[in-house]
């Protein structure tokens, strides 16, 4: 349908867009930070995996995307790294408080174990994360975003909603958020978290960069796809299933 130009099907994968970015297939080429470098190095990961060999310059692009990939092919840091540079460049601009990048995901474990990931890479460039989930008191949490200096937001859904209601909305401002990921997309979506989802999405700026990660892309995710991103990419590891 309508304007997609197929790029290329190289290493199984398959991108569908306008005006794609190459992918990239080593990280020096990536023009990374030099910490991020380092992190990768210790870390003993040589090269991008598929998916964020392509994802990674098309995000660092500043184009919206839609990234389907199976579990274990490296979808976190394809999301992750350029989470860095975006901060970065973001944070001198202003001084209103507030996350800059949010990240939302299904699950506590899914959210803990993203904030986990990144870790070495946020402390390396001194940047601060606040992770937030149901089951936990939300006092912890209002206390945690009340401090302030996250330059990160990684949550679940239903806990934003909650935390963005709290005290008439004076807890949590999305007004500096310019870099939304929904991870696990589809298990957002089959845990029929659709509404908050585009609730959030109301709440954030409309000209920001909407990224959106996926094991599978069922059909019936494609509506909320159409209402979330702009002119997003399609980028497609082993099939869309
Ligand atoms: P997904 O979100 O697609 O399920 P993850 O992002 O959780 O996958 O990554 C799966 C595993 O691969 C993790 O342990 C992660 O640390 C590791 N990993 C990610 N990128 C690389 C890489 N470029 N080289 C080696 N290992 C990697
Ligand atoms: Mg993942």
């Amino acid at each position: 349908e309508e304007l997609l130009d197929l790029r290329h099907e190289l290493d199984g994968i398959k991108v569908r867009g306008l005006d794609v970015p190459k992918p990239v297939v080593t990280w020096p080429q990536m023009s990374l930070s030099m910490s991020t470098l380092n992190v990768l190095r210790n870390l003993g990961y040589d090269k991008p995996t598929p998916i964020q060999s392509q994802a990674i310059p098309t995000i660092e692009a500043g184009r919206d995307v839609i990234s389907v990939a199976k579990t274990g092919s490296g979808k976190t840091l394809a999301f992750g790294i350029p989470v860095l540079r975006h901060i970065l460049d973001q944070r001198e601009l202003g001084s209103a408080d507030g996350p800059i990048a949010l990240i939302m995901a299904p699950t506590r474990e899914l959210a803990v174990q993203i904030q986990r990931e990144l870790k070495p890479f946020l402390k390396a460039h001194q940047l601060k994360a606040a992770c937030c989930y149901g089951g936990v008191p939300i006092k912890d949490n209002i206390a945690d975003v009340k401090r302030g200096g996250n330059h990160l937001m990684v949550a679940t859904p239903g806990r934003l909603i909650d935390l963005m209601a709290s005290n008439s909305g004076r807890v949590l401002n999305l007004k500096r958020v310019t870099y939304v990921v929904l991870d696990e997309a589809d298990r957002m979506f089959d845990m029929g978290f659709e509404p908050q989802v585009m609730k959030v999405l109301q709440s954030v700026r409309p000209d920001r960069q909407t990224v959106l990660f996926s094991a599978t892309f069922p059909q019936k995710m494609e509506s909320l796809a159409k209402k979330a991103l702009v002119k997003p990419i399609e980028i497609l590891v082993g099939g869309r299933s």
